[in-house]
Formats: structure tokens, sequence, C-alpha cells
């Protein structure tokens, strides 16, 4: 069945993506206020294979199920798997509305290159998306904060132990309803700066989404949840002196209107968030530079009250402000510990275009 070739669709569409009801939709969740994150999915899924010589090949919707999966399939054994996340919000209209979608396909391609796995044919995947969105609508949330999330993901799935790139891949999408991340406004986090474990080295993944960095990221984010602390700021892995990264956020520190954030540097996760924040920062007459920033002067910076905001930026949370920042059995507060300022401005700002409240001159918006 092919529910949304209309004429117009179908001018835009290279493909048309043939769709499959689910004839038993779940119940929508009753209570947007304890939705939570990536806790209950959609009624469908979009999927499309991949095979060495053919091509990226069936793009299709179905319902949301199981895979069946031989437990020789390479991506258990050696975790060829990459994924994305972005957003689906609802305006106050009731439209739908994407940010930057083609950005974190562009992304997933990239992280596809890295990890010896088929760069994407994005029009397509662009295409599954918002079809799949579309045929889920009534799944994106309404309640102020709420949005859709949407998690791309590639797995390798030839069976055999030999260590290889696969030949054949799935891509998949899921979506999940997830609740407003800040419930009474934003609100600062504690931050521990991890220098025994690293995130990712020189000439490694760090850059890309990939199944490995998270694994490898669970142990010290529990040590350091064990501490009291919410998020991990994570080192550069050769030297441990240079600020890198937190969890799932880039990071952004200011002195008074000037913003700094660590340059990309082929370990740090290149942010969408980051990318917009910096625009919009500059566009709303604020100072954005990015360098290598090390830890220590930082430290001392919060310290002295030089350093006057200190904040993540991404897709989740899409700002969140640090009120503490440990280091070793040292704790500092940044700035009043509070809510800075420009963390409040940019938040405003970047949520208001999302959300459709403030105009996107930018053209980051997709509306659905
Ligand atoms: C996803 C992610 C980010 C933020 O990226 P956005 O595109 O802004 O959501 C930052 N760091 C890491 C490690 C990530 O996985």
């Amino acid at each position: 069945m092919h529910i949304f070739s209309t004429g117009k669709e179908a001018f835009f569409s290279m493909k048309e993506i043939p769709v499959t009801l689910n004839q038993n939709p779940k119940a929508k969740p009753q209570d947007e206020g304890a939705l939570g994150f990536g806790r209950i999915f959609t009624d469908h899924m979009f999927l499309m294979n991949y095979e060495q010589g053919k091509g990226w090949i069936n793009p299709r919707i179905v319902p949301y199920g199981t895979f069946d999966m031989d437990p020789a399939a390479m991506v258990l054994h050696y975790g060829q798997a990459i994924f994305e996340g972005t957003k689906c919000y609802r305006r106050e209209d009731g439209g739908l509305q994407l940010f930057r979608p083609a950005d974190n396909l562009a992304r997933m391609s990239r992280s596809a290159q890295r990890m010896g796995m088929p760069e994407l044919d994005e029009e397509t995947a662009l295409e599954g998306l918002k079809q799949l969105v579309r045929t889920d609508a009534d799944w994106v949330p309404h309640r102020d904060g709420t949005s859709l999330y949407i998690r791309p993901t590639m797995i390798s799935t030839d069976v055999g132990l030999g260590v290889h790139a696969s030949k054949t891949y799935l891509f998949y999408i899921i979506l999940s309803p997830v609740g407003a991340y800040y419930k009474e406004g934003l609100k600062p986090v504690s931050i521990y700066v991890e220098d025994e474990y690293v995130r990712a080295v020189r000439g490694g993944v760090g850059f890309t989404k990939c199944a490995g960095n998270y694994a490898a990221s669970i142990l010290a984010g529990d040590i350091a949840e064990k501490k009291g602390f919410s998020q991990v700021l994570w080192l550069d892995g050769v030297e441990q002196k240079y600020v890198e990264e937190v969890g799932s956020m880039n990071m952004m520190f200011a002195y008074g209107n000037r913003i700094v954030t660590p340059k990309l540097n082929g370990s740090i996760l290149p942010g969408i968030t980051r990318d917009s924040v910096l625009k919009l920062a500059r566009q709303l007459g604020f100072e954005a530079e990015e360098a290598r920033l090390n830890v220590e002067e930082i430290f001392a910076d919060a310290k002295s009250g030089k350093l006057t905001e200190a904040f993540g930026t991404g897709t989740a949370a899409v700002i969140s402000p640090v009120g503490t920042l440990a280091l070793r059995d040292e704790k500092v507060t940044v700035g009043d510990g509070g809510i800075g300022r420009i963390s409040q401005k940019l938040y405003d700002t970047l949520t208001g275009i999302q959300y459709g409240r403030l105009p996107d001159e930018n053209g980051w918006v997709v509306r659905l």
C-alpha cells in the first residue's frame, strides 16, 4: 500500500516507499508527563537492506517488531553498529517539524565510512524517515517540551566469525515519544572530570556514533554516578589534559560574552546542536570560538570566577548548564551554580526554533 504517494510527494520522492500498516496499534501513553526517555516505541519502523553489488535495497515501512538474528551475526561479535539521534517536534499549531535531519544522515555516512560500513543512501533514508514519522504522527506528544525521538541505526548482518567487513547490512529507524528533559525549567548538572579512563584516541572512532563508544563509557559513568555526579567529562586520550566532551553532549564555556568550545579533532563527536549553538551565538551577538582547552586552566578560571558559565549541548537536553565541576578531589561551582544568562538565552532561542515559536532564519527546520 502506498498511502503517502500524493501527487506532490511522488514528485519529490525518488523512490516510492511501501507501507504495511500495523493492524494491532498500541494504546498511546496516557500520561505525557511520565514518558521518560526511550522506553516506549511507536507502531511502525523503517527498514532498508544493503547487499554488496546491489547497494541499498527494499526500503519499507512495516509494523514495529523484533528481528530474527543468527547468533553468529557479525554485529553481535565485532560490533559494526552505528546510530543517530534526532527529533520531531510538535508546533503550537499542531504541525510537525524536524530539525536538520539531513545533517544526521550525513553524519551517519561519515560514521559508516570509518567503520568499514556502506555509506547511506541518504535521500531514501530521509524520505523513509519523513514517511515513518508521518505514519506515526499521532505518536508525537503534545505536552510542552516533549518530542518524538528518532533513532536511525545501521548494523552488519553477515553470518560468520571471520573478522572483516560484512557484505550485508540492515538500516532501520525506530521512534520513541520522549518526555520533557527539563520538567521545571533548565536545571544545572554536576560533572566529574574523568582522569583515568578515556573515551576516544587519535585516529580512533571518537567522531563516530558507533555503539562501542558508548559501551566503553558505561563503567566511568557508573563510577561517577556513585560519587554523586550526573555526567563524565572526558579528556583527550593522549595527554589527558584537554577537554573533549561529556557523555552525549559537546561542552561549551563562557567568559562574559565569549563562548569557547573544544575544536573538532577527530576524537570529539561533531554535534549538530554544537554547530547550531555556535551559529546562533554569533547571530545573537556573542563571540564564539573553537580552541584546545586545558582542563586545569578551565578549573582555575572557574575558581577565580573568570569562567562565568559552562554548558553541554546535545539533541536530548539541547542546553545543559553545568553547576559543579569536579577534578580529582576538588570541586568548584561554575558561576553562581545556577543557570547562566547565555545558557538560558541559547536554550530559549534554539528550542523556540525547534518548536516553531521563533522564525528559522538558518533553514534548519523541515516541516512535515
Ligand atoms: C550525539 C552526541 C553528541 C551530541 O550530538 P548532537 O548532534 O548535538 O545530538 C555529543 N557527543 C556525543 C558523544 C554524542 O554521542
